[in-house]
């Protein structure tokens, strides 16, 4: 079963510019009323990093992360699905999802991920 994405952007009134996370000002105007809006679409890899030394809760020796750009410009920061960078791309397309990334307190904790499509 899909989880519905848990991410909230919000969408600067006055000049469109699009805050995630939340910012009590624009960052570009200045103005304090935005607009909630949900990522949509796939996204377009913009950056990834690999992180070693993981903290407790993690299962997997190391971790693929990457920030991507959903097709209505909302970036955001999620797990890359894969198994080693040798695949990976900049502008690449992913494929979002809402899974568990990690235990805590023996409850599973959701987040961000993203699958390369092929
Ligand atoms: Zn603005």
């Amino acid at each position: 079963m899909k989880k519905e994405i848990a991410i909230t952007a919000f969408q600067c009134k006055k000049c469109g510019r699009i805050h995630y996370p939340y910012h009590d000002r624009c960052l570009d105007c200045k103005n304090r009323e935005f607009e909630p809006i949900k990522p949509k679409g796939n996204a377009r890899l913009l950056t990834y990093t690999v992180i070693f030394n993981l903290p407790w809760g993690f299962d997997q020796r190391f971790l693929i992360l990457g920030v991507a750009e959903f097709e209505n410009k909302i970036k955001a920061m999620g797990q890359i699905k894969a198994d080693s960078i040798d695949r990976l791309k900049l502008g690449m397309e992913v494929r979002p999802s809402w899974e568990p990334v990690r235990v805590q307190a023996g409850e599973d904790v959701y987040g961000l991920k993203f699958e390369p499509v092929q």
